[in-house]
């Protein structure tokens, strides 16, 4: 039995363990694919406090290994969902292996990636479709892509992509970029990058592998089908959190209802990150969720 379980190993999650470790509770922290989160697909974060500019899978990395120097148990595993005990106070947290108890329960499982929803998405998912231009931008070396989106994940999946890829077109519904002007500068400047507003995907294009996608000018119907080897897809974030609807309330969107105490409708249970109702969405906004929700969930345990 653990004083606390940690459902997701992002930066909310690690920082919720870290804070009970210090706080000499016994922590388990679960994560279903990819201690670090989301922040692992960005190339550069220099926004987060301390650091000039680092990728982040090294800020993950530092983050994993100082709640396992804290003596955090880590387990990679899905949690299914969350049970109360038949003893008083003990929630069971149940994986796609086993099941764990505890006493309290941080979910900072976070968001992910939205999909297109169009003929072809599926069949091409992880083998032409990607994600993260830092995990498989290499298999496009010399290759042309298409980077689908205009907001800051979009752009520097395309600057990252431009250095190695033959030719890089971003295909956004909107009539302008929404990220950050300082990337929009450098994508404008680059050479061997197009940027083609006002179109939305039709289709992707293939047979054996991928080959192409066919896309949309909202303003005229005008249709026209791009070449590419491969396709990344940053056209936002979704939450995750149908699992957890008999512990927590859920937002219209999805999201879970709390505030940044973390606390949700059933007590002994927590939320932080990115997965709760909330205005930032940012690896330091995620920390700060993890530090109180963890201060809360401890307080909550020397209560019982
Ligand atoms: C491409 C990209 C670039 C970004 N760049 C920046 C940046 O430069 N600066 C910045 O501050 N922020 C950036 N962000 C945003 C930042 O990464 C997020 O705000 C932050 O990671 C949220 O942390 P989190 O812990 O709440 O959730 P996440 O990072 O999403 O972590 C949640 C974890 O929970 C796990 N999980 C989900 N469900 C389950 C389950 N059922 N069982 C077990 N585990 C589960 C997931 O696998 C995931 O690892 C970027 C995001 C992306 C996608």
């Amino acid at each position: 039995m653990y004083d606390i379980i940690v459902v997701g190993g992002g930066p909310a999650g690690l920082t919720a363990a870290l804070y009970s470790l210090r706080a000499g509770k016994s922590v388990l922290l679960i994560e279903r694919e990819n201690f670090g989160g989301q922040m692992t697909f960005s190339p550069k974060i220099e926004n987060y406090p301390g650091f000039l500019s680092i990728s982040g899978s090294e800020l993950a990395q530092k983050m994993v290994e100082q709640v396992a120097a804290q003596g955090a148990s880590l387990t990679m595993e899905e949690v299914m969902r969350i049970e109360n005990s038949r003893a008083d106070n003990i929630k069971v947290v149940v994986t796609d292996c086993g099941a764990y108890e505890c006493r309290a329960v941080i979910l900072a499982v976070g968001v992910k990636h939205r999909l297109l929803n169009v003929p072809g998405e599926n069949r091409f998912l992880g083998d032409g479709i990607s994600f993260c231009a830092i995990c498989d931008g290499a298999f496009y070396e010399g290759l042309d892509v298409a980077v689908i989106g205009g907001g800051n994940s979009a752009l520097q999946e395309a600057v990252l992509l431009a250095q190695t890829s033959r030719k890089v077109t971003i295909v956004q519904n909107l009539d302008f970029l929404t990220g950050e002007k300082k990337l929009v500068e450098i994508l404008e400047k680059a050479p061997n990058v197009e940027i083609l507003y006002g179109y939305t995907v039709n289709e992707i294009l293939g047979g054996e592998r991928l080959e192409g996608l066919e896309i949309k000018k909202t303003a005229t119907g005008e249709v026209k089908t791009l070449k590419v080897d491969g396709i990344f897809t940053a056209i936002g974030l979704a939450p995750v959190n149908d699992f957890f609807t008999n512990v927590a309330e859920l937002d219209q969107y999805g999201y879970i209802v709390a505030d940044e105490s973390g606390t949700v409708t059933a007590s002994g249970v927590f939320a932080a990150g990115d997965c709760r109702t909330k205005k930032v969405r940012q690896v330091s906004a995620a920390c700060s969720d993890g530090a109180g929700c963890a201060i809360r969930a401890c307080e909550y345990i020397d209560r019982l």
